[in-house]
């Protein structure tokens, strides 16, 4: 028989974070791969957890999702951003980030539509253009600045362009988007008339004063920019899934006509949990970046000592590093290979390109871990050396 698995998706297989998680757990491996926290978020957010499951939260939430997380969404935008939206109506919560990009991507697209996004991506975008039938149209981002290059840009649209598929901060690379790079994609966009979808789940988690600029922001994008994010990374709650969408409130709209048919609804007690996440005070949400701040410091001395080149990131849970000083030829067997040889996982930064040979070498580490576990790792990775 022919593979049960319809064409559009059989180059997905099973993720990279997946793969590298299992190989982690055979092999004991101190895992810096799949990218979720080692230490547990804000108290009040677990508590409020336990409390709506034992005062009874566990059945269906409403479509859109539980009232308090949509004032909170709302309330969010505004208290960071000076975006204002009707609860009601523009926001519309999601089983986690995942859900909202395949959700946005199958409510907006066409088969045939095309879609923009900028290389090396998370692997959902792919496999979520793929579902909807769409056709991805790449801008490469180069280490070690992951500098965006505009003739590249401008040449990945279109007359088929129907969005941009964006994610700043940016995973893996761990890039802030600046200002010049935002006017530049939202010019585009404009020209084209196409849509922004843009990721915004690392928001919070920004080093070096760096500034987190979102697209629904800037001047004209509220009306054609569709914002997505969680409360996986803020309150390392990443087995949660709570998400959300916002934006105009008729794509809002499409992407729930979607959206009811993938899970109708999720997550029941965990959404007033992260309403009360997203109401914390200010230095809750500095302080997580400045943890993370600090560990990142910790990985990237720590592989500067190994002798890697390192891209050194100003926002999210990952490094990108050229492991080459480390024997690596291929980043795909060299991290298939080292929690066998050395008890590290990582993932391969080439998984997310169209064309592998971009990156070779490169290999992206998470550092969403306690200091001591990005010590031992980095312990592990000399033995390469040594070895
Ligand atoms: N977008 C990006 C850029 C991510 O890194 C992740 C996962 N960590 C997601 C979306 C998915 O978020 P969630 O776990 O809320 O589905
Ligand atoms: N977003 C996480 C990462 O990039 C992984 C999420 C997943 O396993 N799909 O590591």
């Amino acid at each position: 028989m022919d593979s049960p698995l319809v064409e559009r998706m059989r180059p997905f297989g099973t993720t990279i974070f997946a793969r590298m998680s299992a190989l982690a757990l055979e092999h004991g491996a101190v895992n810096l791969g799949q990218g979720f926290p080692d230490t547990d978020g804000p108290a009040e957010v677990l508590r409020a957890a336990v409390a709506a499951i034992e005062g009874g939260r566990n059945q269906y939430p409403p479509g859109h999702g539980v009232p308090e997380l949509l004032d909170a969404v709302a309330a969010h935008q505004e208290r960071f951003y000076g975006i204002r939206l009707d609860p009601r109506s523009q926001v519309l919560v999601t089983a986690g980030a995942t859900e909202a990009i395949a959700a946005t991507v199958l409510a907006l697209c066409e088969p045939g539509d095309e879609v923009v996004m900028f290389e090396p991506y998370y692997d959902s975008y792919a496999a979520g253009v793929a579902l909807a039938g769409g056709v991805r149209r790449t801008c490469v981002l180069r280490f070690p600045d992951f500098a965006v290059d505009e003739v590249s840009l401008r040449a990945a649209f279109s007359d088929r362009t129907r969005m941009v598929l964006l994610n700043t901060p940016h995973n893996p690379t761990g890039k802030v988007f600046t200002r010049a790079e935002l006017d530049l994609v939202c010019r585009l966009a404009r020209e084209h008339d196409a849509w922004v979808v843009t990721d915004e789940v690392y928001e919070h988690l920004t080093f070096d004063g760096a500034t987190h600029i979102p697209v629904a922001s800037l001047p004209g994008m509220a009306e054609r920019t569709l914002t997505i994010s969680s409360g996986g990374k803020t309150f390392s709650t990443t087995g949660w899934k709570v998400g959300w969408v916002t934006g105009p409130a008729e794509a809002v709209a499409a992407v729930r006509t979607v959206k009811q048919f993938l899970t109708y609804v999720a997550s029941g007690p965990f959404q007033p949990a992260i309403a009360v996440g997203l109401g914390l005070p200010d230095d809750v949400f500095s302080g997580v970046a400045a943890t993370l701040q600090h560990q990142r410091d910790v990985l990237v001395a720590g592989l500067r000592a190994t002798g890697l080149t390192v891209s050194v990131p100003r926002a999210t849970y990952f490094v990108v590093a050229d492991a080459a000083p480390l024997g690596a030829t291929d980043a795909l067997s060299f991290c298939e290979s080292l929690p066998e040889r050395v008890g590290v996982a990582a993932v391969p930064v080439s998984v997310f390109h169209d064309d592998p040979t971009a990156a070779p070498t490169l290999v992206r580490f998470a550092f969403c871990k306690r200091p001591e576990v990005l010590e031992e790792a980095v312990r592990r990775l000399a033995e390469l050396r040594s070895g």
